[in-house]
């Protein structure tokens, strides 16, 4: 599958790995102007590095749900267009804003990603991807709330942590209710683990049902 525009494989270290052009932010090795995308340290990263078809081409406008100290959306907001970035701890927030002092499309949000009606005059609607990465319980209701921002067209990818539901269970019948959740408002078009990067996670790429 195809990169987005302004998202290369360089070479670090004589292999091939995920790049994009930007400051640096959490002493990522550079190579010129551009800086690794670590796909360990990134599930979005590890969903273009396994060759999802996320729909990215570079330019989009984005709402990044549980954006913490801003590793990943970092490298979003180098490659996107406007990037709205939701975080609800205090503390990756303050890093957050900093990261975004050097990306002027970057927008940091002191926000809880469960109640997206304290965003909705900031955030504007009919925006291109939705990313979410938050790690809490109930996934599949904080990405059913936020569809409200997407653009019919739009996409989904999401990360899904399933000890972050349940502990105990095993990850596969986690994310079996996980998606029967987000069936309820969104198609899922494509999923695949992580595990190679990312343990216990499921990618998830959806669009909005009608
Ligand atoms: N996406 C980040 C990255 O790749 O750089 C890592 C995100 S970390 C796994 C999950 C983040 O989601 C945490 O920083 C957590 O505070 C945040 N989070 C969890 N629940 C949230 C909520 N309801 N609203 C906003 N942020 C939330």
């Amino acid at each position: 599958m195809s990169l987005p525009d302004g998202v290369e494989r360089r070479s670090f270290d004589d292999r091939q790995r995920l790049a994009t052009r930007g400051d640096p932010v959490y002493g990522e090795p550079t190579d010129g102007p551009w800086r690794l995308w670590d796909a360990g340290r990134s599930k979005l990263g590890a969903m273009l590095e396994l060759g999802l078809d996320t729909g990215l081409s570079g330019g989009e406008s984005v709402l990044y749900l549980g954006a913490a100290s801003g590793t990943t959306v970092s490298h979003v907001a180098d490659f996107a267009g406007p990037t709205y970035a939701v975080e609800f701890a205090p503390r990756p927030t303050r890093d957050l804003v900093d990261v975004a002092a050097a990306r002027p499309t970057l927008f940091p949000l002191l926000k809880d990603a469960r109640r997206p009606e304290t965003y909705a005059h900031v955030v504007e609607s009919g925006l291109d991807v939705l990313v979410q990465d938050v790690a809490t319980r109930g996934q599949a209701r904080v990405a059913a709330r936020n569809r409200t921002f997407l653009d019919p067209d739009g996409r989904l990818l999401a990360a899904i942590k399933a000890r972050s539901e349940d502990v105990t269970r095993d990850p596969s019948a986690v994310f079996e209710d996980v998606l029967d959740d987000l069936r309820g408002s969104y198609e899922v078009l494509e999923t695949a683990r992580l595990d190679r990067y990312h343990d216990d996670h499921l990618a998830v790429v959806a669009r909005p049902r009608e």
